[in-house]
Order: C-alpha cells, then structure tokens, then sequence
C-alpha cells in the first residue's frame, strides 16, 4: 500500500509517500518521495489549501500511474475525545475543526490540508493521527490542573501532552533495544527538537509528561517558555500587554532565543565553548531544567529503567546531551564520552552511557513521518 504522509507546521508543509508491505511491518515502509512546501503564507503559496494542490501536482509527477492507497495526516491536538487515529469523514473534519482554538499554529493547517486532500484525492482514505492520544493514558492526577472543575468541563482545560507519535515510536524501539517487551518498558523518554518535552512510560504507558493544555508547558525550548509562574502573565496583562502580545511573548520570543540571542542548539553550544556567558547560561538552564523533569519522571514511572533522548538536539548535540548526563550523577546515571560524542548522524539506536550506569541512556533517532504511515495503514487496513 502507497500510504502519503503529510506534517503541517505554521508555515510548512512536509510530505512523504512510503510503500508499506506485509512483509516489513512495523517498520514504516520504505521511503519513495518525499518533500516540503516552505514558507506559506508568504507570496507564493497563500496558505495550506495552496500548498497541498503543489504537493498533489508534485505527486503525479513522481508517481506516475501508481495509486495512493492512504493518506495520513498528523493533527497536533486531539482534544479530549481523539485517543487514537481515526478514519476521516466530514463530521471528524468538522470536530477537528472545533479543535483549532486549542492548538491555533498547528490544527488549522491540518484541518485545511485535510479538506483539499480530501478533493484532490476523494476516492482515497484518509487517516488523522494526533501528537496527544499517547497520552490518553494519564492518570487523572498528572492530567489535572489544580484550578476549579468548571474551567474542565466548560473550556476542556486540562493537560494533554503532545509529542505523543514520537515518544511512542522511539520508546518501542528503546524497548525492542533492551529486549523489554514495550507493555514492561518504564522509562523516561525526552524529546528535544524546536519544540521539546519529557514524558514518564511506565508499562508502554504515559504516565506523566511536561507538555500540558499547549505545547508551551514544561521544558525551555527553541522559543518558548515552558514553565513560567503564571502570575507573570497576570502582571503583564495589568500592565497592558494584550493577548496576541502574550501569545508571541510566550511562543516566538522566549526559551534559548530568549537568553542566548538565538534558538539553534549547534550555534549555541559553539559559542557557549567560545566562552559566551549568554550561550552558557542558556544551556544551563535548559540542562538544569530537563535534567530535573527527568529526575521527577525516574520518580513518576516507578524507577526508569531507562532514559531515552530524540529530537534534532537529542540526537545531535554532543555538548548538550553531555552537560544534562553530568546533571543526573545523582540517579547513578554516567555518561561514556566517548560514545556520546561519536554518536550522531545515523538511523541506528545507540547508548551514550557508561558499561557501570544505573540505568542505559539511549539516543534513539525518531521517525515521525514513519509511525503516521504505520497508523494510517492500520487503520485503512482494520476498516
Ligand atoms: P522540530 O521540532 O522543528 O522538528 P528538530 O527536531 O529538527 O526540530 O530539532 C531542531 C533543533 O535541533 C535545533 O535546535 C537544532 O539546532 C538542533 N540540531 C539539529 N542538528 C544538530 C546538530 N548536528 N548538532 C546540534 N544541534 C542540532
């Protein structure tokens, strides 16, 4: 089966089309295209509807007379009633629709991708998987904010956890690595890209994760906060600042960017041992705060048995992986510099922790666009 992944971020569209077979499941297919519609919004391409009509031109193009058997969308924010991917008809575009306010940069590109796919290919099933439904799980005390029943039930506030797709993908290969079934696989699984979080799995389960009602909770990112003292906002508000000013505050200005002048990890570390005191202070801080969710998560899942890194910088950066392992000396955690600095550019899972570790630390590359099309194929095949 031909199965079309399309990822809509806020101003791009990702796409990849892969053949899976009942041969190799579980592994994502194989990879025969691939592309990415960049900078929406801007002159050439109005918006996400533009977008995906290049991505079905490209596509007959490539394809030829091959037919797509799925398409897969990913959708940020599933809300409290999407615990798992589902076959899209109209009233599922319309209850994702709904959703939008919740995740207003990332579920209305999906909702307009979905709509054109749906004309540009309208005989081929479509499939929505959601970043939050592996956190379906959460046990009412993590999911819960301490705030008055009301907001819940009127607004849907509550934590959610978002990542889910990754976490999941990278969590079962840590367990397939360490010979643990993934329904026996407690650990804790960090995924740090532009957007990062934590996420305590206990039993192939989430049980706690950093990520609450929107992406913005928890860890410091790229450009956004994490945890702030929300009286902070209460402030800003009584001085004036509206809530679009907030939102970008919040979303856009914040995190690494926020400290160290910019939000690529690689040129952070770089100026960082160039002895840029910003640089310095914005690793610190980024360290100390992960290292502490995960000392939190080691708690929250009963005794990682495991820790788990992914993302652009989990998988990439050397230096910082380095300063968050020597921040968890505590756990019993060592790291093996040399495994962690030769670690990097490669498909393949591998330990950055030394042979008399506690517990493994795993760099486990994710494979987001793969897991979609798995769960896209499931669900066409299960119909
Ligand atoms: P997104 O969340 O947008 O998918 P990614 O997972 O691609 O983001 O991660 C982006 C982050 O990964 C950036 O901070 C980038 O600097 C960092 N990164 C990517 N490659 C490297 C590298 N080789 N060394 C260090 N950091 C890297």
């Amino acid at each position: 089966m031909l199965v079309l992944v399309l990822n809509s971020g806020s101003s791009s569209l990702k796409y990849s089309v892969r053949r899976l077979d009942s041969g190799n499941p579980g592994t994502g297919g194989q990879e025969i295209a691939r592309g990415a519609i960049e900078r929406i919004g801007e002159d050439e391409v109005a918006d996400h509807t533009v977008a995906l009509e290049l991505v079905a031109e490209e596509l007959a193009g490539s394809l030829g007379n091959r037919q797509l058997g799925a398409v897969g969308h990913r959708v940020v924010h599933g809300g409290g009633r999407f615990t798992g991917p589902v076959l899209i008809d109209i009233e599922i575009t319309r209850a994702l629709e709904l959703l939008n306010p919740l995740a207003p940069l990332h579920n209305p590109p999906a909702v307009l991708c979905i709509r054109a796919a749906t004309r540009a290919w309208p005989n081929v099933p479509q499939v929505a998987v959601f970043d939050t439904s592996f956190h379906r799980t959460l046990p009412e005390h993590t999911w819960r904010y301490a705030l008055p029943d009301g907001l819940y039930r009127r607004h849907g506030i509550r934590r959610y956890g978002f990542h889910g797709i990754s976490v999941e993908y990278v969590g079962r290969r840590a367990a397939g690595l360490l010979g643990v079934p993934w329904a026996n696989f407690d650990g804790v699984i960090a995924h740090l890209g532009n957007g990062a979080s934590a996420t305590a799995v206990r039993g192939g389960r989430s049980v706690d994760t950093s990520m609450g009602f929107t992406p913005l909770e928890g860890l410091m990112m790229g450009t956004r906060s994490g945890d702030v003292d929300p009286g902070v906002l209460v402030f800003l508000l009584r001085q004036g600042y509206s809530a679009d000013e907030l939102d970008n505050l919040l979303n856009r200005d914040s995190g690494l960017k926020a400290v160290a002048g910019h939000n690529d990890m690689r040129a952070i570390t770089d100026a960082a041992a160039a002895g840029d005191e910003e640089a310095e202070l914005a690793l610190e801080m980024a360290a100390h705060r992960l290292a502490r969710y995960i000392g939190g998560y080691h708690v929250a899942c009963g005794g990682a048995k495991a820790v788990v890194l992914t993302g652009g910088i989990g998988e990439n950066s050397a230096p910082f992986r380095a300063k968050v392992l020597g921040k968890l000396e505590p756990l019993g955690i060592r790291a093996d510099p040399d495994a962690n600095e030769a670690a990097g550019g490669t498909e393949e899972a591998r330990s950055v922790s030394a042979p008399d570790s506690a517990i493994p630390v795993l760099v486990v590359p994710t494979d987001e666009q793969a897991a979609i099309a798995e769960a896209t194929a499931a669900v066409v095949r299960a119909r």
